[in-house]
């Protein structure tokens, strides 16, 4: 598995599942990457680094088949799950209770957001567990798919420009629209506002407790174990904890995209040494892999 991240652990964990020998390799000196914890303002001050809160975490079908808890996964909620902000000083919180919309919005726009969300809501578990598990020509559910999808195929712009009239409830829409990388305009971004704010509804947006490493964390150790009760030990090209050694970094794309790349990482990334391509590799042949391997400085 190369990167390991939360998805490249997530698919490692799937694979060492299944019995697979599976082996990491990671370009940094620690594992994690986008849900990364540190201590950059001083000891004992953890910042998440990038993600911080995992709206959708608790839906994931995958998540739910994984001991998370018993690795130190805890999940911390806030009161209002997340708050948008609003020219003039002003801001437009999302409770999880639904009921709650009116403190947020003017009566109007309030009726509005309850008419959209409440359907959705009666059967927001099956609906989320529909929209983050793995696509199927059969849906569970395909009837919640199809009333999700009457709103969701839309552009978010265009969805709340015609549901709401005020600046917070199309804000709140928008403003999760837009954690998707489609533009507010472009067909289907409705889909990520809805469903995220669906989630701060069937369940708020929390955070991991001591931070998102906590995560990363766990699943490695759920692929340790894994790994360990198929008497084939997970390898790991990185150290899992801490500075000081050299992560592994295998060429995947051609030589122009890396090079594009690396010029646009930050200077302190950029040292490294050139690794062979894989095409140059039989994929069918296990013991050419390791010839991919490079430590990169
Ligand atoms: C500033 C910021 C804030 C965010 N906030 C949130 C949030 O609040 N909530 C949320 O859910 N999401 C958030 N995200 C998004 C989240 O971080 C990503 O969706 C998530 O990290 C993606 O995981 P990944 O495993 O696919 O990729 P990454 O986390 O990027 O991990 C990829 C790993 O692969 C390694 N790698 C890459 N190429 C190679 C190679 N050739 N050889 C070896 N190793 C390699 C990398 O070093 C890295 O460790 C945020 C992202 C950013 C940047």
């Amino acid at each position: 598995m190369i990167g390991a991240g939360p998805n490249g652990l997530a698919a490692a964990v799937a694979l060492a599942g299944a019995g697979l020998a599976v082996r990491m390799f990671e370009a940094r000196d620690t594992i994690g990457r986008g849900a990364r914890t540190a201590e950059l303002t001083g000891p004992d001050f953890r910042h998440d680094v990038c993600s911080a809160i995992h709206a959708t975490a608790v839906f994931s079908p995958f998540f739910q088949m994984l001991p998370l808890a018993e690795h130190g996964v805890a999940w911390i909620h806030a009161e209002a799950a997340l708050a948008h902000p609003l020219p003039h000083g002003r801001a437009a919180l999302l409770y999880p209770d639904l009921g709650r919309i009116a403190e947020t919005l003017d009566e109007e726009d309030s009726a509005s957001w309850r008419d959209l969300f409440a359907p959705l809501l009666a059967q927001g578990d099956a609906l989320l567990a529909e929209l983050l598990g793995p696509r199927r020509l059969r849906p569970r559910h395909p009837l919640l798919l199809a009333q999700f999808g009457i709103s969701g195929v839309r552009s978010a712009a265009g969805l709340a420009r015609d549901t709401f009239r005020g600046d917070a409830a199309r804000g709140l829409l928008g403003g999760c629209a837009a954690h998707s990388f489609l533009p507010l305009e472009a067909l289907f971004s409705a889909s990520f506002g809805l469903a995220l704010a669906l989630a701060a509804h069937a369940a708020g947006w929390p955070i991991v407790r001591t931070g998102s490493r906590a995560l990363i964390v766990a699943l490695a150790a759920i692929l340790r174990a894994r790994a360990a009760a198929r008497s084939r030990p997970a390898a790991w090209s990185p150290r899992t904890d801490g500075p000081g050694h050299a992560g592994r970094a295998l060429r995947i794309t051609g030589r122009r995209d890396c090079e594009r790349a690396f010029r646009q990482a930050p200077y302190y990334n950029r040292r490294r040494e050139t690794v062979p391509l894989l095409r140059g590799a039989d994929p069918g042949r296990r013991d050419q892999v390791p010839l991919l391997q490079q430590h990169a400085r």
